[in-house]
C-alpha cells in the first residue's frame, strides 16, 4: 500500500490530437511570456530557452541469454543557475528529446519556486523495463550510471527516480557512481531506499505537499476547505496519499479513478487505505464501495454509489478536480465539461494549452503543477542535504519543513498573482524566471 512503485506513461488520448501537445514548444512559450514581462536581458532569455547540455548516451548490456543490446540513454541539464542540475531518470520507449527537455525547464522552474538550491534537469533511457529481468535491469542502470558519472555528481547534477524507476533503482545507481568514485557517494542521486540513504517521508512528499498547496490557497481565498468535495483522477503514489491527506484537512473526498476506471460516491469514499486494499484485492477501483472496513458491492444501493469512467473524474459536479495520472489528460472536450470551480494539477502537465485557455475563460481556478507537485522535489532537496550533512531527520522533521516550504511557495504565488493581476500559474512562472535569471546574473 502506498508504496512508490514504478509508473506507467502513455500518450495523450486521441481527443489531444488537434491540440498542441509538444511539451517544450509549451514550456517555451510559457518562458517567452514571462521573459517579456520581466524584460529580461535577450541573452539570458536565450540562455534559457536552451538546455546548458544535452547528453546521449550508448548503454550496452548482457542479456540474460548471453545476447548484448545497445540501449540509448539521455540527459538533459537545462540551467545551473540555482544550484546542481536536478530531476528525474524515466524508463520508458518512448523517451523522447522534447519531451525530455521540458521537463528539465520545468525541473528548473519548480526547484527556484520552492526555493530550493537546484538548477533543472531530466534524463531517461529508451527501453520497455517491462520486458526486462531484474538483474537485466540492474546492469542497465550501472552502465547508464558509468556513462552519465563524467557529467553528474552530487554538487554538479543530481537524478531522481521518475516514470518507471524507482528507490531500488537509484539504489543501484548511487552503487555504481560510489564504486567509480572509491567512496560512498549518497547525494549523487535522491529517492534512494531509506537503508541506503534515502529520506524518511519521501513516499507521501508530493501528495501532502498538494494538500499543503491546496489549503493555503483556500485561506487566501477566504474559503473553508471542510465539506468541500474533491474528485481525483489517479490513485498511485501521488493520488492515494493526497486523498488521504485531503480526508485528513476536512476534505470530502467522493471519486477517484485509475486507468481501470473508478468510483463515485457523493457521500465520500470512506478509508483511503480500505479503498486501496478492496482495489488491490480485485485489481480495480470499481466494487470498492466501503463502509467502514466492508467494501464491497452491496453497499453501492446504499451508499448512491456509482462507477464512472477514468475522465468522469474531471467533470463530476465537485468543487475541486485533481488531475493525478497523465501528461495532457485535461484536453479542450473534458475542459468545456469541468463542473469544479478549482483544478489542483497533481501530474506534471496534465492540462494542454487549449484546455488551459478554456479553464480560464469559464473562471476556473488552476492550481498549477510547477506548484502543486513540488512537494516531491522538495523532500528529494532534504534527502540531498542530509547526505551532505552525513545526518538523518525524523519523518516528523522533514514533514514540517516540507509543510514550511509549500505553505510559503503557494503564499508566494497567490501574492503574486493578486499583485500582477495574471494566473497563478503565470505568477509562478514570473517567480521563478526571475529567481533563475537573478542568480544567473551574478554568476
Ligand atoms: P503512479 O504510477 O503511482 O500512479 C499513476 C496513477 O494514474 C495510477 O493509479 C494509474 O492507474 C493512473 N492512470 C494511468 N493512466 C490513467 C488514465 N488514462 N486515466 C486515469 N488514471 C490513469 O504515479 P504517481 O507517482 O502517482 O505520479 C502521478 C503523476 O504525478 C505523474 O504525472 C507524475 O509525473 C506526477 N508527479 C509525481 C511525483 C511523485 O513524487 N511521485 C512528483 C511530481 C509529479
Amino acid at each position: 500500500m502506498h508504496q512508490a512503485t514504478t509508473k506507467t506513461k502513455s500518450g495523450p488520448s486521441e481527443a489531444t490530437s488537434q491540440e498542441n501537445i509538444n511539451p517544450w514548444e509549451r514550456a517555451k512559450r510559457q518562458l517567452a511570456r514571462a521573459a517579456k514581462r520581466l524584460k529580461l536581458p535577450s541573452l539570458l532569455s536565450a540562455r534559457l530557452a536552451n538546455p546548458d547540455r544535452v547528453v546521449e548516451v550508448s548503454i550496452p548490456i548482457h542479456m540474460d541469454d548471453g545476447t548484448v543490446r545497445t540501449f540509448e540513454g539521455l540527459r538533459v541539464q537545462h540551467n545551473r543557475a540555482r544550484g546542481p542540475y536536478k530531476g528525474g531518470l524515466r524508463y520508458h520507449p518512448k523517451v523522447d528529446l522534447d519531451e525530455v527537455k521540458a521537463l528539465a525547464f520545468w525541473m528548473s522552474i519548480k526547484n527556484a519556486i520552492i526555493d530550493v538550491p537546484f538548477g533543472g534537469g531530466k534524463g531517461g533511457v529508451r527501453v520497455d523495463p517491462k520486458q526486462l529481468t531484474e538483474r537485466e535491469l540492474e546492469r542497465l542502470t550501472r552502465e547508464f550510471a558509468r556513462k552519465l558519472a563524467p557529467v553528474i555528481g552530487p554538487t554538479v547534477d543530481v537524478p531522481a527516480p521518475d516514470v518507471n524507476t524507482n528507490p531500488k533503482i537509484m539504489g543501484w545507481f548511487a552503487d555504481e557512481y560510489s564504486k567509480i568514485l572509491g567512496t560512498p557517494t549518497p547525494a549523487v542521486v535522491t529517492g534512494k531506499p531509506l537503508e541506503k540513504g534515502g529520506s524518511e517521508g519521501r513516499a507521501e512528499a508530493t501528495g501532502l505537499g498538494g494538500c499543503f498547496a491546496l489549503t493555503t490557497m483556500l485561506e487566501k481565498m477566504g474559503k473553508n476547505p471542510r465539506g468541500m468535495t474533491v474528485a481525483i483522477q489517479g490513485f498511485g503514489n501521488v493520488g492515494s496519499f493526497l486523498a488521504e491527506y485531503l480526508q485528513q484537512a476536512g476534505f470530502n473526498v467522493v471519486a477517484v479513478s485509475d486507468s481501470k476506471g473508478g468510483l463515485y460516491i457523493p457521500t465520500g469514499i470512506g478509508s483511503v487505505k480500505e479503498v486501496l486494499r478492496c482495489k488491490e484485492r480485485l485489481g480495480h477501483l470499481a466494487g470498492c464501495y466501503c463502509v467502514g472496513s466492508v467494501c464491497d458491492i452491496s453497499n453501492k444501493e446504499k451508499l448512491g454509489a456509482r462507477e464512472i469512467t477514468a475522465d468522469e473524474a474531471l467533470t463530476l459536479p465537485v468543487d475541486i478536480v485533481v488531475p493525478a495520472a497523465l501528461e495532457n489528460a485535461l484536453t479542450a472536450p473534458l475542459a468545456r465539461a469541468v463542473r469544479a470551480k478549482i483544478v489542483l494539477e497533481m501530474a506534471n502537465g496534465p492540462t494542454t494549452s487549449e484546455a488551459e485557455k478554456i479553464l480560464n475563460e469559464r473562471g476556473v481556478t488552476i492550481i498549477p503543477d510547477i506548484l502543486a507537485n513540488a512537494g516531491g522535489v522538495a523532500v528529494s532537496y532534504f534527502e540531498w542535504k542530509q547526505n551532505r550533512d552525513k545526518t538523518r531527520w525524523e519523518k516528523d522533521e522533514v514533514l514540517r519543513r516540507l509543510e514550511g516550504k509549500m505553505k510559503k511557495s503557494a503564499s508566494d504565488v497567490y501574492e503574486s498573482s493578486k499583485r500582477r493581476n495574471v494566473s497563478l500559474r503565470e505568477a509562478a512562472y514570473l517567480i521563478a524566471v526571475e529567481r533563475i535569471a537573478k542568480a544567473a546574473q551574478s554568476e
